[in-house]
């Protein structure tokens, strides 16, 4: 894709940036002219290199936990000291529990340790992303990863789909709090794409989750990183500048008829 620098000059993090969406997001980024982009991720490998990949000029690799809100803040404030202020935060991280989640044998253990991540950790990332934004007299954009599933349920991860329901309530009401400062919060629901999560999560490989969900949308295609990725540049850039509160599905038009969907 040619660049078109939608996100000129600006400082970025990405959670969960080491891998799938956050690292075809952070490439987008930085493609699209942003001035730093801050990889965070427990896969510190994977991080490293791919921050070594935009270039070390204007990449950083930080390890960060987000269930662990000591390491989110200090992701922010080691931001905002490395780059002096922070304009895009992109809180991407997630997880799915490993096995069926159904309703009738609920793992409540396993139900806490995805919630620890997909919402405490989602909600500590706007946080301190909306307490480094407020007062600094620039925009801000906060994007959240949502899912369909949090819209269209679900009828294997009933924690995952509870979780994601979550972090569009969280994202609705951060809008309505942080408007008057100029900081906008939206959400990105993905349709299923190939990636380590979801291929894990389903026991196949990437082709296989392709073919799977190719007749699970309107437009009959596969959904890929790129397409994820596009919508969230979007959602960051000013070409939304009067969006928040948003939720933006991106599955090509999710029709229902298999019994797993992300
Ligand atoms: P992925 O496995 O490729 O990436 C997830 C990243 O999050 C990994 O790099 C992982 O190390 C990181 N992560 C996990 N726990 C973390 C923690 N505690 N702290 C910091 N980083 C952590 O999977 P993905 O599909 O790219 O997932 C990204 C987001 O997209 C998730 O929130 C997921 O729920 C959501 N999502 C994915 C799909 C899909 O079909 N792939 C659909 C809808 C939503």
């Amino acid at each position: 894709m040619a660049s078109q620098n939608k996100v000129q000059g600006k400082v970025v993090i990405v959670t969960g940036g080491a891998s799938g969406i956050g690292e075809a997001t952070a490439l987008l980024f930085a493609e699209n002219g942003a001035r730093a982009v801050v990889i965070a991720d427990v896969q510190d490998e994977k991080g490293q290199k791919l921050a070594g990949s935009i270039g070390t000029d204007r990449s950083t690799f930080i390890h960060c936990d987000v269930t662990d809100e000591k390491q989110v803040k200090s992701l922010v404030e080691s931001t905002v000291a490395l780059y002096g202020h922070l304009d895009i935060m992109f809180c991407n991280a997630g997880t799915v529990s490993s096995g069926k989640q159904m309703v009738v044998d609920f793992d409540l253990d396993m139900y806490e340790k995805l919630f620890a991540v997909n919402v405490r950790g989602m909600a500590a990332c706007v946080k301190h992303a909306a307490r480094a934004m407020v007062g600094g007299g620039r925009k801000g954009s906060i994007i959240c990863t949502a899912s369909i599933a949090a819209t269209t349920g679900g009828n294997i991860h009933t924690d995952y789909v509870m979780s994601k329901c979550v972090v569009l309530g969280l994202v609705k009401s951060a809008s309505y709090q942080l408007g008057e400062h100029g900081i906008r919060v939206n959400s990105v629901s993905p349709g299923a794409v190939a990636t380590p999560l979801v291929c894990n999560a389903l026991g196949m490989g990437v082709e296989e989750v392709e073919k799977t969900f190719e007749s699970t949308s309107c437009l009959k295609g596969v959904l890929k990183l790129n397409h994820v990725a596009k919508a969230v540049l979007f959602l960051a850039s000013d070409d939304s500048e009067f969006v928040t509160g948003h939720n933006l599905v991106v599955d090509g038009g999710f029709i229902f008829p298999q019994s797993t969907q992300f």
